[in-house]
């Protein structure tokens, strides 16, 4: 790690309470909980609860419970608190809503009424594999303007700098670089319901709670550019970045909360112990 990246080093895992933590997970938070120790960083628990009804505090709980029996410790976090408190997204309203405001004031962001099919229906070629589809445009405005309108009860999007290249240098897979308008277009920032979207969240999140580095799984890489768009125009110094590769199942697919039997509360409530599941992590 360079010299530059270990002074006062803060990492940090942000598990989204929407279902039990599963094999894949634990491993990307071994990893950054590793990259934390190797240099007597502090590591921070955040829990990203914004995706609505999907989130319980129940799983936010079972969470907490089985990082902990997993062997994971963290310096700060919802359970221990810290000097960036509260850790919780959804107990952090009003720094997104002062984001918002900063994004709307530079003239970036605008009020966009397309639903998700809209979307879909309107791009020939659907992008497989992106989590958000490539925006066509339909409400975007000539050019960059200030909107007057409510921020709730409307979704906002931000205004990618078209053919603009984004890049990053990740610290396990190297260079990085997308073009904005091609790889990605404009994202969702705030949504309808009235609550930051997840780039948005995290982006405002890792900055003010001073994050030094970003470990996290390799499918959120495409969320790194708009991150980074994020922070650039919100003044603030992006993090380095270390993203992992993601665990396949045996049939190949990517590990996801629907595999029950490879949540820890199962491996758990199996018998095994924490030694034997982190055998297995690094097994496979
Ligand atoms: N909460 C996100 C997830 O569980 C991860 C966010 C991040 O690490 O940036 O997928």
């Amino acid at each position: 790690m360079a010299d530059d990246l270990r002074q006062g080093y803060r990492g940090r895992i942000a598990p989204s309470p929407t279902g039990h933590l599963h094999l894949g997970h634990a491993r990307t938070f071994l990893v950054a909980q590793q990259r934390a120790l190797d240099v007597g960083g502090t590591l921070i628990l955040r829990m990203d609860d914004l995706d609505g009804p999907r989130c319980t505090p129940e799983f936010s709980a079972a969470a907490i419970e089985d990082l902990r029996w997993l062997g994971l410790r963290w310096h700060e976090g919802p359970d221990l608190g810290g000097p960036h408190a509260p850790y919780t997204q959804s107990e952090r309203m009003p720094r997104y809503a002062e984001a918002f405001e900063r994004l709307r004031a530079s003239g970036l962001i605008y009020p966009c009424k397309c639903s998700r099919q809209d979307v879909l229906r309107a791009l020939s070629a659907p992008h497989e594999g992106e989590e958000e589809p490539l925006y066509p445009g339909t409400c975007r405005p000539a050019s960059p303007c200030v909107p007057a309108e409510k921020r709730d009860g409307i979704n906002w999007r931000f205004r990618v700098p078209d053919g603009g290249d984004v890049t990053f240098h990740d610290g396990h897979f190297g260079e990085q670089c997308a073009t904005a308008g091609r790889d990605f277009g404009d994202f969702l920032v705030w949504r309808k319901d009235g609550f930051p979207s997840y780039q948005l969240a995290c982006a405002v999140d890792d900055a003010l709670m001073q994050i030094t580095e970003v470990v996290r799984g390799a499918d959120l890489i495409t969320s790194t550019f708009r991150q980074l768009l994020i922070l650039r125009e919100l003044g603030h110094t992006p993090p380095a970045f270390f993203h992992c590769e993601l665990m396949i199942d045996e049939t190949g697919a990517r590990l996801a909360k629907r595999n029950h039997a490879l949540s820890l509360r199962t491996l758990r409530a199996q018998g095994r112990t924490p030694e034997e599941v982190r055998r297995l992590i690094l097994d496979v």
